[in-house]
């Protein structure tokens, strides 16, 4: 439906808007094509670009540095929104151990999915292939427009319910829902005015590939610093080798500062060092960068026509590797309680079904983000007491089988089932 305002400028409708088509806004746009409900999204990438096919990777500058660690949650919701068996089929590397110790101590922790009765503990997968296949399953829904290489420039709350956002050729989107998918710096929490609460970590996350002399051995490694953890994550290319990593080595800006400004030979060795040489030596390295950690969290993800999900909503330390997977935990949570609005005839944007949204997702995301930061301060101190804590804690808890299982399948997200969603019919 278009119609005009006042200034003759045209005006279009939709159930849903969708600012933001990158992994938690496509699927959120997938998870509601189920429902009877018209969904617009916004994303500035041109589709071309996300669509286009990466080329075999056979050195360590053909991965993207980007990747994510995706839960056993994650990857089930992925299969009911018909994407996981792209995601599979693209680099998508598997890891059956988690390794954790102290780089102070003899502490050590050791997942292993096999006690879990699982062939894996969780996949690591470059962010494009995610989005690309979330997107290829978007195009395929009718009730899913998808604007690309386009821009919301301005928003305003509607006075009959809901809201409406401005495109960079000045019409006006109105829906009875606008969602903020726009990532860590969101418009449009700022401009619904939605504070946060946010600090710097004082820390930089270097990321960047590796290639290893060594076999990752499908395990997830993590040595703890006081300076900061270092995390090595399997990756595996189309020919199937094992020696390729993606490295997030978190350290204070400072000593982020030094390492990014070594040459490359004494780069790979500090390197190398850092993970006391498990994984033998690295023989090659991508481009690295560095990327300023800040934890923010909105207090209030929802106004009246409005709703925050992903980084938009909150941002974490990657230390737990659980950023993107809150934000899919978030699509699953505002889908059901959307779907159950429409069963009680409440249009999206209703605060009734907002506020159930925001009540189930907040307690949890504000209950994880309070455990990083515990573990960060737990392990970012060199006090003797605080080591010796450390240390006997995750002894003891390596020793603990039952308990340690509890935490593996928390942190996997299989103890508390996202809602489920499928499979989508085509
Ligand atoms: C170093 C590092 C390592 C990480 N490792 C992990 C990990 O191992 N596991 C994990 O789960 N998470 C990890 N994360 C977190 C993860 O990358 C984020 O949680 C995830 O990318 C958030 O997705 P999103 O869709 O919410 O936001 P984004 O990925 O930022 O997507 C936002 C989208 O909105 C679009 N957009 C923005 N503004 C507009 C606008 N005005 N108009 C139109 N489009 C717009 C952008 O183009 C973009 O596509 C890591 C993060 C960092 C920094």
């Amino acid at each position: 439906m278009t119609e005009s305002d006042n200034q003759g400028a045209r005006i279009e409708r939709a159930d849903v808007v969708i600012v933001g088509g990158g992994l938690v806004g496509s699927a959120l746009a997938l998870a509601l094509s189920s429902l009877p409900l018209r969904i617009v999204v916004v994303e500035s990438q041109p589709r071309e670009s996300v669509l286009q096919a990466p080329k075999p990777a056979e050195q360590v500058s053909d991965f993207e540095p980007r990747v994510s660690a995706l839960t056993e949650g994650t990857r089930r919701l992925l299969e009911d929104l018909g994407a996981w068996s792209s995601v599979e089929a693209g680099r998508c590397c598997p890891y059956r151990h988690m390794h954790v110790w102290d780089a102070e101590g003899t502490g050590a922790i050791h997942f292993e999915a096999a006690e879990l009765q699982m062939t894996h503990l969780g996949h690591i997968v470059e962010n494009r292939f995610v989005v690309k296949a979330l997107l290829e399953r978007a195009l395929e829904r009718p009730q899913v427009t998808w604007l690309d290489a386009e821009q919301v420039r301005q928003w305003r709350p509607l006075k009959a319910n809901g809201a409406a956002v401005m495109l960079r050729d000045g019409r006006w989107l109105e829906a009875s829902l606008v969602v903020g998918a726009d990532g860590a710096n969101s418009r449009i929490r700022q401009w619904a005015g939605l504070p946060t609460r946010e600090w710097d970590y004082d820390q930089q996350a270097i990321v960047c590939t590796v290639e290893l002399s060594a076999s990752h051995e499908y395990t997830a490694w993590q040595r703890f610093m006081t300076s900061g953890p270092v995390a090595y994550l399997p990756l595996r290319n189309e020919a199937g080798s094992d020696r390729f990593a993606s490295i997030v080595w978190s350290q204070d800006v400072a000593e982020a500062s030094r390492l990014m400004n070594l040459d490359e030979g004494e780069f790979r060795s500090e390197l190398g060092l850092a993970l006391e040489h498990r994984l033998g030596e690295v023989v090659a390295i991508s481009q690295r960068y560095a990327i300023p950690l800040r934890q923010r969290h909105a207090r209030d993800y929802v106004r009246p026509g409005v709703a925050l999900v992903g980084d938009a909503a909150h941002t974490i330390h990657p230390l737990a590797g659980q950023g993107v997977n809150l934000g899919f935990a978030d699509v699953a949570v505002l889908a059901d309680e959307i779907r159950r609005g429409l069963e009680r005839d409440l249009p999206p944007g209703h605060m009734a079904v907002l506020r159930r949204y925001q009540r189930r997702r907040k307690v949890e995301n504000l209950s994880l983000m309070a455990a990083m930061e515990g573990f960060k301060q737990l392990f970012g101190r060199d006090e003797l007491p605080l080591r010796w804590l450390r240390n006997t804690g995750m002894r003891w808890l390596d020793g603990q089988h039952m308990l340690k299982n509890r935490v593996a399948a928390e942190a996997m997200g299989v103890t508390h089932p996202l809602p489920r969603f499928g499979p989508l019919e085509s």
